[in-house]
């Protein structure tokens, strides 16, 4: 065998399986289609310019975090930056500066005119108990299935903490807001927009431990990657390759054939065999990879198909008048329409001292959830909706140039099949629950990335993908 893991995919779940696995002395190839790692979450150029492509918004850095124990253990160079604030929701009527802290945001929203303050109040100490029950478990790869006696034993002591979790299973987040008085409607509109970008679901329709969960990692801490978060994988390129890992760029997997005891992967450049492959795609391209038939994997591709897509505008804009720092925006259009389609995007503004565009300018990444399948037609139209947005709620962003981009472009680089990005949406049930117990797809095949627990975002993938390598081997270092 060439290899004891071939990984395919340099997508944050395939960057941490693969970095992992190599710091446990396994040898590892990582074969990535484009020139460039990161996937979803990279930092593109063109014609000078630098851009994130997707991704902006990134968890994880805090003291203890999976970002933050990286890049001390492995050494990477990379900083980033603490957002105060976490964003500026604005919707008609409405400024709501986000705090990093969350005792400052419920008193912010408490001060608003009209405000329910107890419930207020009640809605967030309700929300902390959510998310002390489901954070240990999607930040500490080693508590999750498949258990040892050490993670039997932390569960154990940590029951008290899972219990708010019961009363909340296979209900929407927004149930929490009637359950605690709480309906306001600047609080629900925070609600709604933050669950729309963090579990891809409308609050009405999002699990709420999950929901409830991923906003508070706004609490947690939200930063900007300096120089983009391409900055922090290409590090992390770098580290699997000083632990001896071998990651081929520009090396497109064609097809996954079994072999006794492994597996043949066909590459761009020729065939590598392995033990063990794991997959950093979603499970319909795994499916067109390799002739795997699995209840999993056809179950994992249904739900994909009730994801979204993305459409983005790439502005270049004024730099006059801004603040210096990197900082984000989440405009509404309507308060009352679906925040979906161009009616919420974010916009986030690069750093001054990023110099990513021409002296006197900034770059600005802007997305917007679109329904799939659409046609070109359909995304023009939901780009027109987006300028309007940027237009109405941000006059201060003066563009003075645009690319575009639809889901039919994150299908061309990034391989995603339909252009389906950003993860399953956690909408109510609990057969998600499920995803919990962690099985291969086939005989020494595994899945990692968004669609497979803990879900979507930079930070969840990364905590996939070691859960994936703790499960492939021992020695991997929580
Ligand atoms: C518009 C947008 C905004 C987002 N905003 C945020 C945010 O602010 N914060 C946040 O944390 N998350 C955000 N996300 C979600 C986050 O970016 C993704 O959940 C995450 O990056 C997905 O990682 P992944 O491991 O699933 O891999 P992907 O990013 O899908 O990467 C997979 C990689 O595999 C490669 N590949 C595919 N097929 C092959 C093959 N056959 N051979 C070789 N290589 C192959 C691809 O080229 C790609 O590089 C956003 C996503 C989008 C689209």
């Amino acid at each position: 065998m060439d290899a004891d893991t071939l990984v395919i995919g340099a997508g944050f779940g395939g960057l941490s399986a693969a970095l992992h696995l190599a710091d446990a002395g396994q040898r590892v190839v990582l074969c990535e289609a484009l020139n460039y790692p990161g996937g979803c979450a990279s930092t593109f150029r063109r014609d000078g310019l630098q851009f994130e492509a997707g991704a902006t918004l990134f968890f994880g850095f805090g003291e203890g975090q999976l970002m933050h124990r990286w890049v001390q253990r492995f050494g990477l160079d990379v900083q980033a930056d603490r957002l105060a604030p976490v964003l500026t929701l604005r919707a008609p009527g409405l400024e709501l500066v986000v705090d990093p802290e969350r005792d400052a945001f419920v008193e912010r929203l408490a001060a608003l005119p009209g405000a329910p303050q107890a419930a207020i109040r009640r809605f967030f100490h309700a929300q902390a108990r959510l998310a002390a029950g489901l954070h240990p478990v999607l930040e500490q790869p080693d508590l999750l299935p498949p258990w040892g006696p050490a993670a039997l034993l932390s569960h154990a002591v940590h029951l008290p903490r899972y219990l708010p979790l019961a009363g909340a299973l296979g209900r929407p987040a927004a149930a929490l807001l009637a359950r605690t008085g709480a309906d306001f409607e600047p609080l629900r509109l925070w609600l709604d927009a933050a669950c729309q970008i963090t579990v891809q679901a409308a609050a009405s329709e999002a699990e709420a431990p999950f929901a409830l969960s991923a906003v508070d990692m706004f609490f947690k801490g939200a930063y900007h990657v300096r120089g983009g978060i391409g900055a922090l994988a290409t590090a992390l390129v770098r580290a699997i390759r000083a632990r001896g890992g071998d990651v081929q760029l520009a090396t497109r997997v064609r097809r996954l054939e079994r072999r006794a005891g492994g597996w043949a992967v066909h590459t761009r450049r020729g065939v590598v065999t392995a033990e063990r492959v794991v997959a950093n795609v979603l499970p319909q391209d795994l499916a067109g990879l390799a002739d795997v038939r699995s209840p999993r994997l056809d179950a994992l591709g249904r739900r994909v198909r009730g994801g979204w897509g993305a459409a983005m505008l790439y502005l270049v804009v004024a730099d006059e008048g801004l603040p210096r720092h990197a900082f984000h925006l989440q405009l509404v259009g309507e308060s009352r329409r679906p925040l979906i389609e161009g009616n919420l995007v974010l916009c986030s503004v690069s750093d001054a001292r990023e110099e990513r565009s021409p002296p006197g300018t900034r770059t600005v990444t802007v997305s917007t959830h679109v329904p799939l399948p659409t046609d070109a037609a359909a995304v023009e139209a939901v780009q027109a909706r987006m300028r309007r947005t940027v237009a109405e709620r941000a006059p201060e962003l003066r563009v003075v140039r645009e690319l575009t981009a639809s889901p039919r472009t994150f299908q061309r680089f990034t391989r995603r099949h339909g252009g389906y990005v950003g993860g399953v949406p956690r909408r109510t049930g609990l057969g998600q629950y499920l995803d919990l117990l962690h099985r291969p797809v086939a005989p020494g095949l595994y899945l990692v990335g968004d669609t497979v627990f803990p879900g979507q975002s930079t930070l969840a993938t990364a905590v996939g993908g070691q859960r994936v390598a703790r499960t492939l081997d021992a020695r991997v270092v929580a």
